[in-house]
């Protein structure tokens, strides 16, 4: 099977495509595991899983008949799946060079066959495979083959629509009901971790005027550039969402109020000196709101309303400006 798109040689599209489907973030998921014991059952191999390629690492996202939730990544037969367009098949490990020496082989569990269909996106990026083992060497018909590669179909469609369900669509950053999701996550984690984290709520400053001055799809592009600014502004574990209409907010993990400060007033600085047309006339502010987490001692809802009243604040001292809760 020929796919159009040629995308197997460019690993940092790769990456990002992995990072914007969000498919590390959550560790192993119920939906994934109905995947993995039908393709066992149907098989009748021992062992199956999703893996997902990572820089250096194989990240088994749904795994039956072995316990195991990542390995190196030059240790994965997957690695070596995700290099075509097609499934993978290994019928006799012993046979084959390419792995006869891998520590899955040689040592526990002392696999002796694969198939493995990879996880390709409508870009063309292989982000991992499917794929089932067993201890004793097998054959595999073309229709195992196209059952492997359908089911690596179904994977990949979970995995876009699930990132979609999580998304805002103007912009591409995340949306509310994925924000709300991220900051219970992050409060679970303080509770274990007794970390220190922030959060940010952004509103554009007098935006109804953008909207009545230059008109909405105007309007809809500062939206989309301002929250290309905020992005650049964040780290890669900065969670990035936009709440409705024109206003947005940042989870910002191991970050205490002083430094979210800091932060916030550099993306302010920044957001003023953007002109975001051809011409130099479309320009906004913003305000900013900001509540620290505190080890966890308040829930989301006090929390965001913590960020809210000091938002609230910001806009009643003049707008354009940074206030902490
Ligand atoms: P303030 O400084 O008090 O925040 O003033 P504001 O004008 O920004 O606030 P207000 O809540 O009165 O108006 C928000 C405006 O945002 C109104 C609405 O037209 C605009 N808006 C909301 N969603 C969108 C959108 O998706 N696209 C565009 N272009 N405009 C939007
Ligand atoms: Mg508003
Ligand atoms: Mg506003």
């Amino acid at each position: 099977m020929a796919f159009e798109l040629d995308n197997l040689h460019d690993e940092a599209g790769r990456i990002k495509a992995l990072g914007r489907l969000d498919a590390q973030t959550y560790l192993s998921e119920a939906s994934f595991d109905q995947i993995t014991t039908l393709l066992q059952l149907i098989l009748g191999m021992r062992m199956v899983t999703v893996s997902l390629i990572t820089e250096d690492k194989q990240f088994l996202k749904a795994r039956q008949g072995l316990d195991l939730k990542e390995s190196a990544r030059d240790a994965a037969f997957c690695n070596i799946a995700i290099r075509k367009y097609e499934p993978l098949i290994i019928e006799d490990t012993l046979e084959d060079p390419r792995v006869r020496d891998n520590p899955f082989v040689t040592r526990e569990p002392f696999l002796r066959s694969y198939i493995g269909a990879p996880l390709t996106t409508a870009e063309g990026y292989n982000l991992g495979t499917i794929c089932a083992f067993d201890t004793t060497p097998r054959r595999f018909t073309a229709q195992e083959a196209e059952i492997v590669s359908g089911f690596a179909k179904l994977v990949v469609t979970k995995l876009e629509l699930r990132s979609q369900a999580n998304q805002d669509s103007l912009t591409g950053v995340h949306n509310r009901r994925s924000f709300e999701a991220a900051l219970r996550k992050e409060l679970m984690r303080q509770r274990r971790t007794k970390g220190i984290a922030t959060i940010a709520f952004l509103d554009l400053d007098h935006f109804k005027r953008v909207n009545d001055t230059f008109g909405h799809p105007t309007g809809d592009n500062v939206l989309r550039q301002f929250a290309a600014v905020v992005l650049q502004n964040c780290r890669g574990s900065d969670f990035v969402a936009r709440l409705g209409g024109e206003e947005f907010a940042v989870l910002l993990p191991d970050t205490d109020i002083e430094a979210a400060q800091v932060w916030a007033n550099r993306m302010r600085r920044q957001v003023e000196e953007t002109r975001f047309d051809d011409t130099n006339e479309v320009s906004v502010t913003v305000s900013v709101g900001l509540a620290a987490l505190d080890g966890a001692q308040r829930g989301s809802d006090a929390i965001e309303k913590l960020a809210d009243d000091a938002l609230f604040s910001a806009k009643r001292q003049g707008r354009n400006r940074v206030v902490a809760a």
